[in-house]
């Protein structure tokens, strides 16, 4: 192998960081200028680039070019800086990347599988350059954070979230797979924009769609073996709910909007309760939204619930009231409900306001997931504080702009009272001389130890003990110090040593559920897990 390629090969370079010896060994010798540098100088160097950049999708673009040259640099760049630069990687900032994605596309970091690929799928698996993948996100693009239809420029998304698994959980890069499926867009200005990356055409539905995913999930097992997680991510959630159901059982599939979501939610609860005191089943619940993130928190709240106190889930559900846009679910809707709500329509009359909702039910915890902003509004929020003295209210609307009420506001309403958390991030608050530091919801916090965990046990099916375990794993990394400030999540800095923690406990209810395939069990899984965990600390080539 020549020098001039190896500096061309992102998963090899290294840049100004090669060795004298290793100059001369790979015919490297003229090709860099005489300065050896070491990975931590290349950190500083490119923080310091970074941060001259004022518009963020300029920081995401020089992070992907970095991806693309100098694999571990980037992902030491990112573990190094998290707190920075997952805003940049991921969400808000990926979200305005795929809306531009036609625009600032270079290469390809993933698959494409469309319509027209429809038969050749197990090919284009083929042509992966990869065999030993672990981990596929895939994305029809339908429901791009809370930007809607991006159709193809989708890809975005699973590129993100699988940087994410690197980093935060500690999976091989080499092991992650994106894939976007193009069934067509129904973004009309999409359709009309010359630079569209997609097929230009209206979505596919029905057999058409339901064909190509099939022969997806086929081809996918065929080729990567059982043990292949998959990830659904940003699919609507009429598909969302239907895939999920369709392939749990033949396959290791996750979906993090439904999933993903209800964990990290139920794990900020169960931290808030630890330090205000009572139980879940003592808690009432009061949804805004009653789609994926709404329905997927409240069953795996029914869950954790029907276990604490042994009473069946149906019973447990009662303590879960929902409201969507056409106000609360109640069981004279029953005919026109949706599959995935009919398990929360509960004996009572309609009733169309928020505010009239939290009044009659008198909820103990108020949980947005509507994606309409501004949606708690002061009486609501007054409402809550009247009922409770520590209101427990969580605005999860995403992105910022969509947030059911600011952290400001829920604060200021409540006296100070409320138990925060969010979405998106917002920044601390001062309030009557206290600040009071409003924690965020964020998924990131449990999908990639959750990934972790399924591929080092071989897990070969997700169970919802599993995520029951996640929550409860991240519930106790949460300290008195960081709630006294408000917290119900710990910090991020400390995000890989919370995902071996979540790892260790997914894998320990894989094996005592006789889903694990690994085996003998390792004896300390937590020391199993941090050895699992990808480093991107360069290599020596001696
Ligand atoms: P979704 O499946 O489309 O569900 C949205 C739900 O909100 C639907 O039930 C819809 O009612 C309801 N709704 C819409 N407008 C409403 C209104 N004006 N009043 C009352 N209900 C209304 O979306 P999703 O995937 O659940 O996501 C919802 C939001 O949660 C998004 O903003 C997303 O960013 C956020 N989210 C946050 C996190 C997190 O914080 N970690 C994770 C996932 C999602 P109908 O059913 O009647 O149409
Ligand atoms: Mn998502």
């Amino acid at each position: 192998a020549s020098g001039y390629n190896l500096l061309r090969d992102p998963h090899h370079n290294k840049a100004l960081s090669f060795s004298e010896k290793e100059r001369d060994a790979h015919y490297l010798r003229g090709l860099l200028p005489p300065v050896v540098v070491s990975q931590d100088l290349q950190v500083k160097k490119l923080m310091h680039s970074l941060r001259k950049y004022q518009v963020p999708l300029q920081k995401y673009m020089a992070m992907m070019d970095l991806q693309e040259t100098n694999e571990r640099l980037f992902y030491k760049l990112l573990i190094d800086h998290v707190e920075e630069l997952l805003p940049v990687v991921y969400t808000p900032t990926v979200g305005e990347a795929c809306q531009k994605y036609g625009s600032i596309f270079r290469r390809p970091q993933g698959l494409f599988i469309s319509l027209k690929e429809k038969g050749k799928i197990l090919e284009v698996l083929k042509n992966w350059p990869q065999r030993n993948i672990q981990v596929i996100v895939v994305t029809d693009g339908e429901r791009i954070l809370g930007l809607g239809d991006l159709g193809c420029q989708g890809m975005g998304i699973p590129v993100g979230k699988l940087s994410l698994y690197t980093a935060l959980g500690g999976v091989r890069p080499s092991a992650c797979l994106p894939v976007t499926i193009d069934v067509g867009t129904n973004n009309e200005n999409l359709l009309k924009d010359e630079f569209y990356i997609g097929l230009r055409q209206r979505r596919a539905t029905g057999e058409e769609y339901d064909e190509l995913l099939h022969e997806f999930m086929s081809a996918v097992k065929q080729i990567f073996g059982e043990k292949v997680l998959i990830q659904f991510e940003d699919f609507a959630n009429h598909n969302a709910f239907e895939l999920l159901e369709k392939y749990g059982t033949t396959h290791l599939v996750f979906n993090d909007d439904i999933q993903g979501t209800a964990s990290v939610v139920l794990a900020g609860l169960i931290a808030a309760l630890k330090f205000v005191g009572g139980t879940l089943a003592d808690q009432r619940f009061l949804f805004l939204g009653a789609g994926e993130a709404g329905t997927g928190i409240a069953e795996l709240m029914a869950l954790e619930i029907s276990k604490q106190t042994n009473v069946p889930v149906e019973e447990a559900r009662k303590k879960i009231w929902l409201v969507d846009s056409k106000g609360l679910i109640v069981n004279s809707r029953w005919e026109s409900l949706q599959q995935f709500k009919k398990p929360w329509a509960h004996e009572h009359e309609p009733i169309n306001e928020l505010v009239d909702a939290v009044k009659v039910i008198k909820p103990t915890v108020l949980i947005g997931t509507s994606g309409v902003g501004s949606t708690f509004t002061e009486d609501v929020v007054e409402a809550m504080a009247a009922l409770n003295e520590k209101p427990i209210i969580l605005a999860l609307s995403n992105p910022t702009s969509q947030s059911e009420c600011t952290a400001e506001e829920a604060y200021k309403w409540s006296q100070g009272r409320a138990i925060f958390a969010s979405g998106s991030p917002f920044a601390p608050v001062e309030y009557k001389g206290k600040t009071l530091v409003p924690g965020q919801a964020n998924n990131a916090y449990i999908f990639p130890g959750l990934g972790l965990g399924l591929i080092m046990s071989g897990a070969i099916r997700v169970h919802n003990d599993m995520l029951l375990a996640a929550s409860e794993a991240l519930a106790a990394q949460v300290t008195r110090e960081n709630f006294d400030k408000g917290l119900i999540y710990p910090p991020f800095t400390d995000i890989r040593k919370i995902s071996a923690q979540i790892a260790a406990d997914v894998a320990a209810k894989a094996y005592e559920l006789g889903l694990a395939t690994r085996l003998p069990q390792p004896k300390d899984l937590v020391k199993y897990a941090e050895s699992c965990m990808y480093s991107p600390t360069y290599r020596s080539y001696r």
